[in-house]
């Protein structure tokens, strides 16, 4: 099984892993953190692969893939 989280203090909503997604599972959300940034959110954790290509673009390091079992 494969868990993603995505940190929202840590992401700084810059957008840089949204395209690359290959199955388009990341966007800007509507919330705002604590500084003030929109952080990325994961649309349907379900379908994501774990192929950690969006942790891999993100800056911050907010991006963590887990995989379990
Ligand atoms: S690990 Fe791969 S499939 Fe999952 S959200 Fe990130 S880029 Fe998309
Ligand atoms: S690349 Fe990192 S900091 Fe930028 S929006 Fe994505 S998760 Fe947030």
């Amino acid at each position: 099984m494969i868990r993603i989280t995505i940190d929202k203090e840590l992401c700084k909503g810059c957008g840089l892993c949204v395209p690359f997604c290959p199955r388009g599972l990341i966007e800007l959300g509507t919330e705002i953190n604590a500084k003030g940034y929109h952080p990325a959110k994961i649309s349907s954790p379900e379908n994501c692969t774990g192929c950690s290509a969006c942790a891999k673009m993100c800056p911050d390091l907010a991006i963590e893939i887990i995989k379990e079992g």
